[in-house]
């Protein structure tokens, strides 16, 4: 399968884990858009939210405390952070290999763009 995210999870791209567990891995966004920017992806390749089933309820809880974990090692826990997961092209999603977005260390506006 040709997907990105499968590569960095083989090793075949790099890219600067900051993160790493039996069902989860954590690396810098290429292009951050705040001073922290990290993707939390499974190890499993799933392409969007649309294509999850019950079997991966506990894996998507994994990405979750992977950010947790993220936020207080990158020191932004307590002024607070962001979460987005986007599904499908509409909502901004561009790798197809679901990826939580952890973004902090500036203030977040709401509502996204
Ligand atoms: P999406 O738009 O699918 O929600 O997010 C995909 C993210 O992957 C984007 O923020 C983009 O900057 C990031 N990205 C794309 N290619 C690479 C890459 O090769 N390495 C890393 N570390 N991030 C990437
Ligand atoms: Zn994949």
């Amino acid at each position: 399968m040709d997907c990105l995210f499968c590569k960095i999870v083989a090793g075949r791209i790099p890219a600067e884990i900051v993160y790493d567990s039996d069902t989860a891995l954590a690396f810098r966004d290429i292009d951050p858009q705040a001073p922290t920017h990290v993707l939390v992806i499974p190890r499993k390749h799933v392409s969007t939210i649309n294509d999850l089933d019950g079997e991966d309820e506990a894996l998507v809880g994994s990405l979750f405390t992977a950010a947790k974990e993220i936020a207080a090692a990158e020191g932004i826990a307590d002024d607070g952070y962001r979460t987005v997961m986007n599904c499908n092209e509409g909502a901004g999603q561009s790798v197809f290999h679901i990826h939580l977005h952890v973004l902090g260390g500036r203030p977040m506006t709401w509502p996204p763009g």
